[in-house]
């Protein structure tokens, strides 16, 4: 192994959490890498992001744009930069950790922090993905406001889904929760919110066929024969996280690896996980910088010590 590809710090992902926390490496002169397929995350995707706080308005790429260029001016002997995926990590019995790419790089360090983030899971149905940001979204906090006024459908049955209802039924004319079951994930207690409220009306036991739509959406069908005239579809059926390359370390049923959130730290010592990838509760732009931010404070105390 080559003396330049061992770092005390390697961070994996390149989303706000893996970019935050480059920048604070590079401040705080931890020897690091940050390696990454690409830069902005998941948001990248939005036409206008409303509260990335400090900027009312912001597109997913000039997100990206600006993330990837506050690490680039760290870049150098303290932060190398490196585009590439992570295929695996393995634990060293000298307790330090490497990290392979699918170009085969390999990486070795003493601490590693994963922020390698998570990809929504899709509805599967026909025409969802033709009309992706034309009305079927998967983010009711980023698109919800530009359905003010009109008619739109929720698809889940958890706390994302009801929760989502509950927000668009503060602007949207009708909201109606399309749910699988008859049972709900979600909280009683969200559960109960959403039933006293008077413009969302639950569905239960709706299996969605097909979206339709010329442009943008103007309805779907569910159970093969129901009609309903929406224009929006809101899609909150879970995330799945990006952390199959890593498989010593505690997750959970869906593979979000448990940390402790007041530092960040992951069920192994010298491990430290933020963002969308980990079991955290609520899954924003802010909150993953916050989260790295914790856990690079963390991690830099360990590493002193
Ligand atoms: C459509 C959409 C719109 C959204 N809009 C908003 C919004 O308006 N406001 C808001 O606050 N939040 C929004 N969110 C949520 C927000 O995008 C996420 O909470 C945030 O991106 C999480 O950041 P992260 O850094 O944890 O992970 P991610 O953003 O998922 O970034 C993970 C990074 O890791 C990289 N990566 C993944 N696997 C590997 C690997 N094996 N090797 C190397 N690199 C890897 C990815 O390429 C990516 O760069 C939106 C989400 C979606 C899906």
């Amino acid at each position: 192994m080559s003396h330049e590809n061992t770092y005390n710090l390697v961070i994996i992902g390149g989303g706000p959490a893996g970019a935050a926390a480059a920048v604070y490496a590079a401040r705080k002169k931890i020897k690091s890498a940050i390696i990454t397929t690409d830069f902005g995350g998941q948001s990248i995707v939005s036409d206008d992001i409303q509260n990335w706080i400090g900027t009312p308005h912001i597109s997913g790429i000039d997100l990206a744009k600006s993330l990837e260029s506050h690490v680039k001016e760290y870049q150098g002997d303290i932060l190398n930069v490196i585009k590439g995926r992570v295929a695996q990590v393995t634990q060293n019995e000298d307790k330090t950790f490497s990290i392979k790419t699918s170009k085969d790089l390999v990486l070795t360090t003493k601490a590693l922090l994963i922020t390698t983030g998570s990809v929504r899971r899709k509805l599967d149905a026909v025409n969802a993905d033709k009309f992706e940001h034309k009305g079927v979204t998967y983010c009711a906090s980023c698109d919800g406001p530009v359905f003010s006024g009109k008619d739109v459908v929720v698809i889940g049955g958890g706390n994302a889904a009801f929760e989502s209802a509950l927000q668009l039924a503060a602007y949207c004319k009708s909201v109606k929760i399309l749910n699988r079951t008859d049972k709900y994930k979600a909280d009683e207690i969200t559960v109960d919110k959403v039933s006293k409220n008077a413009k969302i009306q639950i569905i239960n036991d709706a299996i969605v066929n097909e979206i339709h739509g010329d442009q943008f959406v103007n309805g779907l069908t569910y159970n093969n024969t129901i009609k309903l005239d929406v224009e929006g579809v809101f899609v909150e059926i879970g995330q799945m996280p990006n952390t199959d390359y890593v498989t010593f370390l505690e997750k959970n049923l869906v593979g979000n690896i448990i940390v402790d959130p007041r530092t960040q730290k992951a069920s192994v010592e010298g491990v430290w996980a933020a963002g969308d990838c980990t079991d955290g509760l609520y899954h924003q732009n802010n909150i993953a910088t916050g989260d790295a931010v914790k856990a690079l404070e963390s991690l830099y105390i360990w590493l002193q010590g």
